[in-house]
């Protein structure tokens, strides 16, 4: 069993070596290149999303995503965990 187990993980780093390897690599970064448009979209919705509320039952409060662990560190929201204890 333990020998398989070895056996395999020489055999991926083969791979990950390999001429393959490095081909996937260079067209995925080709690829990320291109679609800069869409990772700028991404990162525009995840700015859209840090502006979206999201409640804190313990609070009894809405904060943003953005604002969300922050929250967490805040002194009411500490506070308040303990008062539920
Ligand atoms: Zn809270």
């Amino acid at each position: 069993m333990l020998i398989q187990h070895k056996k395999r993980k020489k055999k991926k780093k083969i791979w990950n070596k390999s001429e393959k390897s490095k081909e996937y690599q260079r067209k995925y970064t080709k690829n990320f290149i291109n679609n800069s448009e869409k990772y700028q979209q991404k990162l525009e919705k995840k700015k859209i999303w840090g502006k979206l509320p999201k409640f804190c039952e313990i609070c009894n409060r809405t904060v943003t995503n953005d604002g969300w662990s922050g929250h967490l560190k805040t002194k009411i929201h500490l506070e308040n965990i303990e008062k539920k204890k």
